[in-house]
Formats: structure tokens, C-alpha cells, sequence
């Protein structure tokens, strides 16, 4: 046996033999995959093979995507059959606001070439006249995918990677993982039978490699606990039956019938399928458990739990009443087996957190349809560097060392149960809440704030009467919660507000070598002391990794400002750049100070008047005036008893600054502030309205506008690219020209709607991009939205359409921050 590799994947499910695939055919040598019982004897033997392209996500569509075009062409390649059978997919609706959901889901499908179309009641009636369709309002069909065998499609991806020169090792697990400065140790125990268990013997090796993927499925607690770090991917039970032949179905096939798509009843709850003339029936109820949390027991190994039929009895009944001449069909199997989870249902795909060449691919839930596309865009990001899609969304790091055991497996059942909920787009998962808070957080609650969830902290979205019903207020459309944005998005551009923004990410970075390092690592010049930049660090292939409001506090002090929702995720990155360049700039120490410091952003052309009247200062009249405190600089000032790090900046684009001051004292700045602004009416405001404001000034956002599939200048941002120097990234950048370009977009939408940021855009015909952002402009009355077109269309004055409600409404681009363009307001003396 070999031990000696370049990567060593652990995990034999459909996941883990994927990534072995495609890294051994994206031509690394010495690929070993690692399997501590048989290939497909974790979930993957027991799923149901249901390949469903429906995602509202674009990163994980596109994986669906390549999956399904894959599966499709490896039989050519290997020889073996999976078992492909491409029957379609039919997601019906019953109400309108679900065919409103899939209508949004339309504008991601359209983005990334998934081709699907709309059926009628009729037309299904029509085409499978054993369901039941009165009580439809239509349904979306996919007619490229179905269902497949995923042992056998495992099989074929395993004989596909011995093909490309990979090692499949089987019954040796992988143990203790050791870093030696440039590789992995992985130590590995052999596996033997031991009364119907599955046991480690005393044989043991030594696998060195240069990077490993864990792909360990339920095991997942376990690995964790192997590398010292946290993943949330706990699984949940999740049950399919089988049923006996239903004659209906035999004689409807019998006389030519075509197969039934995958045919999902979104509003009961359940798929169903067509299986040697029965049918199959998968669910997603309520109150499946969560299992494994601390790790699988020896005793479980392709194995089941015993089917709970009460807890699917209303689904049961749905089925019946979808298919009714399913009802006399006898039970024929059950499966009822782990399934894992993540709590967003988003699988952990990218750089462990901390550790250097650990790959995870872990919390699939669906792995069987990712599995194939996981394989393809991860072995680019460890052959290549980076992927062609921009994978954050997916990236192991989205959860902090916030999150625990009961947490992740908590949220996991909740994600569960919510896999068939409307899925609006102003959604907000109820579970293990509230859990992270800023100390204001009472007080803002009591004035009526509805939260949201960032990265574990609750943020205020807007603020509604007592009594409002977050919940029943969401919507496809603009929800009952528009109102309220729109009347705190006026207060800040007339009056005054104040936005809580404490969950920002903030590190200290100071020392000898900071300087030279930050200069090195983001692409803007440095500020100079007490002033600050906006400004990027980028991937090694020159696209968007980070986007740092940088505050210079002395020569080689920084304060890096980043987004709240990427804490972790910017921490792994700046950490593991200092620890290669400290060698050659000099010592650098970084201190994430995210959880130490609270900030409240005020706002408005009268933030200045509030602040006045409670800033202590020899001269407090002019303290905050143009000469003492310019705009882009940051001072230490004093409100009241509260010391206060201030930055003048607004992310609304409005005269404001942000007032970073020690957590602790959060309360008290708060009760300060809400007295002196009481006289001049201002408004507390959430950060729906600040995400509107912040469009109509084209302030990209991170994870819309900037991430890792475009560059600063494709972002259209040359005035935070300083040329003249060198930085990380660079020449990167520069050679990938501009392939697509940020503009904004003014949008004659319908009257009831605005854009989520998801939405297809056409020049005539043609598709030229997407959304990225969408939402309303109080200054312009209408809608707005943010997003990437080819370079050729994206000149101001350019007429687009935007597919919004499968339909295409007119819409211009307009000149970059359409509002205020030349930055009037936020630069008002006083
Ligand atoms: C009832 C049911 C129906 C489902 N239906 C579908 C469906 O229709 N479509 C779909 O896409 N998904 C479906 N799923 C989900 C799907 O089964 C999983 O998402 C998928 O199998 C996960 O694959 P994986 O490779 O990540 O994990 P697994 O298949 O669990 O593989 C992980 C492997 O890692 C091995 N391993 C763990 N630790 C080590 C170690 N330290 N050393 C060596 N080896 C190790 C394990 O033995 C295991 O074989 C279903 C799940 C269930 C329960």
C-alpha cells in the first residue's frame, strides 16, 4: 500500500469518490481515496438517486448542473451504467405564492442555463393522467433531470478515478492527522470484522500527503474531532417507502404511458417517484430527530433505523390524495436513514478552517445530485487555486467558533423540516434564537425591531409596530414589512437614523511589518495615520477574497473593517497570509477584535446636530466640522462618558459616521444617542433600508457585487486599485481583462415587487447577466437593483430588461451612486 501521496480523500461515499475522480483526471498523480468499510456504505447505498436541479442558489445550482451533465456522460467514459433514467421533474404548486417561489427560482435556473418550463394543470393532466390536479395552480418542470442508481453511480466514478491513476483503498480508516510543516500525517488503522461490527485492529500506517479531503459523511462529529475543529454537519433521519404495484400505474405503462417525472408536491411536503410499477414516497416532516451528534456508534454501519410511519402519516395521506390510485398499494420497504445536515442545508465545501491543505466536503443532505459537481469545482479549487464559481457561499468557514454541538444539531432539524417551506426570499429561521447579541439588543427589540440572523448575531432588519408579525408579513413580492423600510430609508436621507452595526468583522493588525504586509495584501494605497481607505484583498487569482475598510490608527497600526456575515472566513485568510509573509515583512500581530468593539452608524444631514449635542470637546461646535473631522478620516472622540473610535463614512451614503466604541458600553451610548437625536426625530433603522440606500450610492456589497468569480476592476472599482504598486493577486487580475462589468440599474418593475438580486437581464434577446442585488430606491421611487452584464452593454444609457415574474420589465443602466453622484451630501460642513 501506498503511503506516500500528493492527496489522500477520506470517505467513500459518492461525495469522496467524486473528488478522487476529478482530481486524479485533473491530472495529480498519487490520488488515494480511503474507505473504512465499503464504497457507498455510509447514506449513499440508501438514498433515493433523485437528481433535482432546483436550487435557489446560484453556486449550488451550478454544481447541480455539472452533476447531472456528468452523470449523464460517464457511462461513455467507464462503461458501467448508473441507471440514469431521466424522467424529468415536476414541481407542482397549490398556491400562487408557491408558483410565485418558483418563479424566483426561474430567475436562478435562468442564470446558470438550467432549461425548464412551465406546465398547466391541464397540460399535466394531459401528459399523467394518474395525478390528481384540481387543486393546482401549475407547476415547473425540468425535463433534463430524474433519478439515478447512486451505488452504481458511485461505482462508476470509483472505476472512472483507477482509469485517471487513482488508489481506492478499502477498510482502512483514517485516525489521527498530524501536519509536519509541509504535509499530512495521516495515521490509518486497518478494519476488521468483529461479530457483525466493524472494528479497528492493531494494524496500523503512515500515510503522508501533501493535502487531504475529508469526505466522511455522518462522520463528520468524528473527524471534527480528529482535526481539533468544529464542522456543523450533524445528520437528521430522513424516511422513503416503497410501495407495491399499483395496477393503475402497470396498465398506464403497459399502454405507453411514459414514466412520472420525480414528481414533488412542494405543499405536502413529499416526492414521489415510479419504482418496477409502485411508486416510491420520500418525505420531509416534522420532528425528524437529529443523530450522531457525538459521533456513529461501531454497531452502525449500512444500516437503518426502524421506520417511524406516524410521523409521515400526513404525507402518506397527501400522496393518496396526489396519486389516488396508489391507495391500495401495500407497503413494500422502508428506508429510514441519516442524512446530514448543515444548518443552512448548504454542504461544507473549501479550506478547513485554521489548517493548511484540508479540504472539507461534508453535510451533504443532497450528495448524490452534488456529488459529481462538488468533485469538479473543488479539485479546481486544489489543482487551480480557485474555482470557476465563486464557492464562499459553500466554504466550511460561514460558522464561527460560536457554534456548538447543540446549536448545529438543533439547526439541522429545523433545516430539515424547512426543506418544503416557502422559501422567501426575506425569510428568517426561528431556530436557537436569540443566541448571539449585541448588548443593545433589548432595547432595540422593545422599540419593535424585527431581527435578522448575520453569522450568528441578531441585527435588526427594520422596525414595526408592537404586535407586527415578522413571519406572516414575508412575501415573493414586496412584504408587509416594505412599508416600514421605506419610511427609514427617507429618515436617513432627510433627517436622521441609526443603523446597529456591530456584527462588522474587525481586526488589529500592527506591528514592524504591517505596513509592508497590508500594502502587500490589498489592492488601495494605505491610508495615512487617522485616515482611512475602502480597499481589497484579493485571491492569488486576482478575484475579490475581501473587501477591508482599513483605518490607520498610528504608522503601523490597522483597524480592518470587513463584512459581519464573514467573520471566520476573513480571520482564516488574513491569519494564514501573515504567517507566510512574517518571515519577509517583519512581525506582524493580528487580533481579531470582532466581539470587543460595538458599533452604531448615524446618519442623515442631521447626524451632525445629534452628535453635537452630546460630543465633549474644548470646542464641541466645530469638533465635527469639515476642517477638524473630514470626511474619510477617523478620530478618537468622546460622546458623553463613552470613548468613541469614530469613522466618517456612511454605507447609506448620507452625512454620517460610524461610532465604534467598547462593547460594554453599548447601552449607555445607546441611551445617549436615542435622547439627543429624539429633538431632530430620528429614526432607528434596520438594515433592509440600509441595503436599498447603499444601492442607490452603488456601494458593492460582499457576497453579491464582490466575491471570488470577478475582480475589483470587473466590479468596475479602478479608484481602489492602485496600479503603481504590487500586490497579492495582481497580475492575476490583470489578465483576466474585463469579462463581465458592475453596473446599476434603475427598474420600471411591477407595482407590487421589487427584485431580490437573482434576476436574469436581456439586451433584447440576448442574455447579458444577472442581478446581484435588488430592492427599492426612495429617491428615485422606483426600483433598483445591482448587478453584472457583458462589458458591451454595460455603457450608462444602456436600455436592459430584467426577467422579474417571468416577466421582462425595462430597465436602464444608470451612472455609478445615481443619488448624490457627486458626494455632496456626505461631505456637508457644518
Ligand atoms: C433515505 C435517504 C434518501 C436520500 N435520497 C437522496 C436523493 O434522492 N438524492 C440525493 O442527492 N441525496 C439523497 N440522500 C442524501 C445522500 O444519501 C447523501 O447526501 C450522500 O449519500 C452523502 O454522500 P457522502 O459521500 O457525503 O457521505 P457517505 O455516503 O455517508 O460517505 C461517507 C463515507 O466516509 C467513510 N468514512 C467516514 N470516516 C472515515 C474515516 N475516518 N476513514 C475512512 N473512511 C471514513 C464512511 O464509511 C462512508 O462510507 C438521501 C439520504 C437518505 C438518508
Amino acid at each position: 500500500m501506498k503511503t506516500n501521496v500528493k492527496a489522500l480523500v477520506v470517505g467513500g461515499g459518492a461525495v469522496g469518490t467524486s473528488i478522487a475522480y476529478h482530481l486524479a483526471k485533473a491530472g495529480w498523480k498519487d490520488v488515494m481515496l480511503l474507505e473504512r468499510d465499503e464504497l457507498t456504505s455510509g447514506s449513499t447505498w440508501h438514498a433515493a438517486g433523485l437528481l433535482p436541479l432546483f436550487n435557489m442558489s446560484f453556486a449550488t445550482t451550478h454544481i447541480h448542473k455539472y452533476s447531472v451533465d456528468f452523470y449523464k456522460a460517464l457511462e461513455a467514459e467507464t462503461g458501467l451504467n448508473a441507471g440514469f433514467a431521466v424522467v424529468g421533474n415536476l414541481r407542482m404548486a397549490q398556491t400562487d405564492e408557491r408558483m410565485d417561489e418558483y418563479m424566483l427560482y426561474a430567475s436562478t435556473a435562468e442564470t446558470c442555463d438550467v432549461p425548464y418550463e412551465w406546465l398547466t394543470p391541464a397540460q399535466i393532466k394531459e401528459r399523467w393522467p394518474l395525478i390528481r390536479t384540481e387543486d393546482l395552480k401549475g407547476a415547473l418542470y425540468h425535463h433534463t433531470d430524474g433519478y439515478i442508481n447512486p451505488a452504481d453511480v458511485t461505482q462508476a466514478m470509483a472505476k472512472g478515478a483507477r482509469q485517471h491513476g487513482a488508489v481506492i483503498e478499502r477498510k482502512w480508516q483514517a485516525d489521527a492527522f498530524h501536519w509536519n510543516g509541509s504535509a499530512w500525517e495521516v495515521t490509518c488503522t486497518k478494519m476488521v470484522e468483529k461479530g457483525g461490527n466493524l472494528v479497528a485492529s492493531d494494524e496500523q500506517i503512515v500515510i503522508t500527503a501533501e493535502h487531504v479531503v475529508t469526505a466522511s459523511g455522518n462522520h463528520a462529529q468524528t473527524t471534527a474531532k480528529k482535526l481539533g475543529i468544529k464542522i456543523p454537519a450533524i445528520p437528521v433521519e430522513h424516511q422513503f417507502i416503497v410501495m407495491d404495484q399499483d395496477p393503475a400505474l402497470v396498465e398506464y405503462r403497459k399502454n405507453g404511458g411514459a414514466e412520472h417525472p420525480v414528481v414533488r408536491d412542494a405543499d405536502a411536503q413529499s416526492y414521489v417517484r415510479e419504482e418496477r410499477g409502485g411508486w416510491i414516497l420520500g418525505v420531509y416532516e416534522k420532528n425528524a430527530p437529529a443523530v450522531f451528534e457525538y459521533g456513529v456508534p461501531d454497531s452502525f454501519r449500512a444500516d437503518l433505523f426502524p421506520l417511524d410511519l406516524e410521523r409521515i402519516e400526513e404525507q402518506y395521506m397527501a400522496m393518496i390524495h396526489r396519486v389516488p390510485s396508489c391507495e391500495e398499494s401495500g407497503l413494500k420497504d422502508d428506508f429510514n436513514g441519516p442524512i446530514c445536515y448543515t444548518p443552512d442545508g448548504n454542504p461544507l465545501v473549501g479550506p478547513a478552517p485554521g489548517l493548511r491543505n484540508m479540504w472539507l466536503a461534508e453535510g451533504f443532505s443532497f450528495g448524490i445530485t452534488a456529488a459529481g459537481g462538488t468533485g469538479y469545482y473543488l479539485a479546481q479549487m486544489m489543482v487551480d487555486g480557485e474555482a470557476e464559481i465563486d464557492m464562499a457561499s459553500l466554504d466550511p468557514k460561514r460558522y464561527g467558533d460560536w457554534m456548538t454541538t447543540e446549536f448545529a444539531a438543533r439547526k439541522n432539524e429545523e433545516c430539515y423540516d424547512h426543506v418544503y417551506i416557502l422559501h422567501h426570499p426575506d425569510e428568517e429561521r426561528p431556530a436557537c434564537r436569540p443566541l448571539r447579541t449585541s448588548p443593545a439588543y433589548d432595547r432595540q427589540a422593545a422599540r419593535g425591531a424585527q431581527f435578522g440572523w448575520v453569522n450568528g448575531w441578531e441585527r435588526p432588519n427594520y422596525y414595526a409596530p408592537m404586535g407586527f408579525n415578522d413571519h406572516d408579513s414575508r412575501s415573493f413580492r414586496r412584504g408587509g414589512w416594505w412599508q416600514y423600510a421605506v419610511e427609514e430609508a427617507k429618515a436617513i436621507r432627510e433627517g436622521v437614523g441609526l443603523v446597529d452595526a456591530t456584527a462588522f468583522t474587525k481586526h488589529i493588525v500592527k506591528g514592524p511589518g504591517a505596513t509592508a504586509f497590508l500594502d502587500w495584501f490589498t489592492t488601495n494605497k494605505l491610508p495615512r495615520v487617522g485616515r482611512i481607505n475602502l480597499t481589497y484583498a484579493l485571491t492569488a487569482h486576482g478575484t475579490t477574497r475581501t473587501e477591508y475598510t482599513i483605518v490607520r490608527l498610528s504608522e503601523d497600526e490597522y483597524y480592518l473593517v470587513s463584512a459581519g456575515a464573514w467573520t471566520e472566513y476573513d480571520a482564516d485568510y488574513l491569519r494564514k497570509a501573515i504567517e507566510d509573509k512574517e518571515a519577509e515583512f517583519g512581525r506582524i500581530e493580528c487580533q481579531n477584535v470582532t466581539t470587543q468593539w460595538g458599533v452604531l452608524a448615524i446618519a442623515g444631514p442631521k447626524s451632525r446636530d445629534v452628535l453635537n449635542a452630546v460630543i465633549k470637546d474644548a470646542e464641541p461646535e466645530t469638533a465635527l466640522s469639515n476642517k477638524r473631522f473630514p470626511w474619510l478620516s477617523a478620530k478618537r472622540i468622546e460622546l458623553g462618558m463613552c470613548p468613541v473610535n469614530a469613522i466618517r463614512v456612511a454605507y447609506t451614503g448620507e452625512l454620517g459616521w460610524e461610532l465604534h466604541h467598547p462593547i460594554e458600553m453599548q447601552n449607555y451610548l445607546f441611551d445617549l444617542l436615542e435622547k439627543a437625536g429624539e429633538p431632530h426625530g430620528m429614526k432607528l433603522v434596520g438594515a433592509r433600508a440600509q441595503n436599498w440606500l447603499r444601492m442607490e450610492k452603488s456601494y458593492r456589497a460582499f457576497g453579491t457585487e464582490l466575491g471570488r468569480d470577478a475582480t475589483p476592476l470587473e466590479a468596475d472599482l479602478p479608484r481602489f486599485v492602485d496600479l503603481s504598486k504590487d500586490f497579492h493577486g495582481k497580475d492575476a487580475m490583470e489578465a483576466h481583462g474585463i469579462r463581465a462589468k458592475c453596473v446599476t440599474l434603475l427598474i420600471d418593475g411591477p407595482s407590487d415587487a421589487d427584485p431580490w438580486g437573482r434576476e436574469a437581464l436581456y439586451h433584447g434577446d440576448t442574455r447579458t447577466g444577472r442581478l446581484t442585488s435588488g430592492g427599492y430606491s426612495v429617491a428615485f421611487g422606483k426600483s433598483i437593483g445591482m448587478g453584472y452584464v457583458k462589458p458591451e452593454h454595460a455603457e450608462v444609457g444602456t436600455k436592459l430588461q430584467v426577467k422579474m415574474q417571468d416577466k421582462l420589465w425595462n430597465c436602464e443602466i444608470v451612472e455609478d451612486s445615481p443619488y448624490d453622484p457627486a458626494n455632496a451630501t456626505i461631505r456637508k460642513d457644518g
